[in-house]
């Protein structure tokens, strides 16, 4: 692949702007991997508050390039990078957007050295806190070009794997985190997730993959989400339920001879899912929380947890999740190119991002892809 003399990368200042600007390209070094970008989600919840200034990572971190959940080919790798990555120039490969700090070496932090780098406390990650005057710049993937940073951690895709599926990896490791990583689901379980988002449905096709047996709770609001889970064949058409019309804990003990579901996922970051999230759940019943509530203060049914002895866990980033979510793109399971409802150029960012959280706007995904070269 030609690699040209500069990148052409959407630069974000804080102040609900960017523009695209022209990032010289290094030469790749022997521990360097050069990432010709192919495609970058909108990220509904991360994008929108870095390019707000409101990102509490990204604070004195401007200006930053934007973007973390793409896909892209390995344009040029140096030698050490290859051997380490057991990459190839033309791979096709996703980046994690969270960059552990120095793992064993006498500057890890805590939680890097106990393995849970999702927790890292140093908060290095591409597209949110990697400042533009931090080496070369280019961190962030809405850009031509991506260099990978040496502690970032890369995963390569299966050649069956198109770049409409690889970049589904954005939600679907997350969802492995939550269902199984956390969640331990089982085969023959029932499984109420709340939030019918790229979350609640990479849950449920995680959830269906395992054998269990996902519902998926939203709003009326949300019929053409519905829509799109039931097409790609991740949960039931019966197995759909709209709070505004229906009693969710009802349907659920209807699903489960009124005993309440074992496992309950609470993706959607609405306050009103959090006091069902835990009335569904059987006795000794699992509750995963990874929605964000966005730091409100809300009264919860907390007598739910002693009562029936849930295990309520908290569930945050990808770790964990990447291998699974391969696997099942590999072995194409579900198609999930009908996730991206949207698509555009980087050099339209400006106009979309402040819609990125409206679902009317953005159905179910945003795509961006690069400028041409
Ligand atoms: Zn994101
Ligand atoms: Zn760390």
């Amino acid at each position: 692949m030609r690699i040209p003399a500069t990148s052409r990368a959407f630069v974000v200042d804080g102040t609900g702007k960017g523009a695209i600007q022209e990032i010289p390209i290094p030469k790749t070094g022997p521990d360097d991997v050069l990432i010709r970008m192919e495609g970058i989600y909108g990220c509904a919840g991360g994008d929108t508050i870095v390019y707000s200034g409101k990102h509490p990572h990204s604070l004195g971190k401007y200006p930053l390039i934007l973007g973390h959940e793409g896909v892209g080919v390995v344009a040029a790798i140096g030698a050490e990078a290859a051997r380490r990555r057991g990459l190839k120039a033309g791979d096709r490969v996703a980046v994690e957007v969270m960059i552990p700090c120095d793992t064993n070496g006498p500057e890890a932090c805590e939680q890097c050295r106990a393995g849970e780098y999702q927790l890292c406390e140093k908060n290095q990650q591409h597209g949110v806190s990697m400042p533009l005057s931090l080496e070369h710049g280019l961190w962030g993937m809405y850009s031509d070009f991506l260099m990978v940073h040496p502690r970032a951690i890369t995963h390569r895709f299966p050649e069956n794997v198109d770049m409409a599926n690889a970049v589904a990896t954005a939600f679907l490791a997350n969802a492995v985190r939550w269902t199984e990583v956390k969640g331990k689901v089982q085969k023959g379980e029932v499984v109420a997730i709340f939030g019918p988002g790229p979350q609640g449905v990479g849950g449920a096709a995680v959830a269906t993959y395992r054998g269990a047996v996902p519902v998926l709770i939203g709003l009326s609001t949300d019929q053409a989400r519905f829509d799109i889970a039931v097409g790609i064949g991740v949960v039931k058409a019966d197995h759909i339920i709209r709070a505004d019309k229906e009693d969710v804990v009802e349907r659920i003990k209807s699903l489960t001879n009124g005993k309440g579901c074992h496992l309950a996922i609470e993706c959607s970051g609405a306050d009103p899912a959090v006091g069902p999230w835990l009335k569904v759940l059987r006795k000794r019943g699992r509750g995963v929380i990874c929605g964000y509530h966005g730091g409100r203060e809300i009264t919860v049914p907390i007598d739910q947890i002693a009562t029936k002895e849930l295990n309520i866990q908290g569930a945050w980033g990808q770790a964990g999740g990447w291998q699974l979510a391969i696997e099942m793109l590999g072995r194409q399971v579900f198609d999930f190119a009908p996730m991206i409802t949207n698509r555009y150029r980087i050099d339209q960012l400006n106009e979309v991002v402040p819609t990125l959280k409206d679902p009317s706007r953005i159905t179910m995904k945003a795509l961006f892809v690069p400028l041409p070269l």
